[in-house]
């Protein structure tokens, strides 16, 4: 069932100059790597980078790579600002590592790592 919907999602996508172009409905059923390839999202990522002017939130490091990590999926497909936090690539680790047994599985989070 719940795979099925997956399917019909992404079968649905219009992939477009390497990017989905996807409806919010469609992008809420999306694996969450595909998520991360959505059109909107590489908007969104950009537009929240430049919003917390590019550095860390937790170290104001600016020269590393930065995430863009979600800190609420309720609205994925429709973020707000408030909704993601920008970090760099070690702060994000120690992020996830922290999180480690609550809610998310490894896989969910090595995507969320490896994707963004
Ligand atoms: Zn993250
Ligand atoms: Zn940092």
């Amino acid at each position: 069932m719940e795979l099925n919907v997956i399917s019909r999602a992404t079968a649905a996508l219009e992939f477009v100059n390497g990017v989905y172009e996807a409806s919010i409905l469609q992008m809420k059923a999306l694996p969450y790597k595909l998520y991360l390839k959505t059109e909107h999202w590489q908007h969104f990522r950009i537009e929240a980078l430049k919003f917390y002017q590019h550095k860390c939130q937790l170290c104001n490091e600016k020269e590393k790579q930065l995430d863009v990590h979600h800190r609420d999926y309720k609205n994925l497909g429709c973020e707000t600002f408030n909704d993601v936090i920008v970090l760099c690539d070690p702060c994000h680790k120690t992020f996830h590592d922290s999180l480690s047994g609550c809610c998310m599985s490894d896989a969910e989070i090595h995507g969320l790592i490896d994707g963004m």
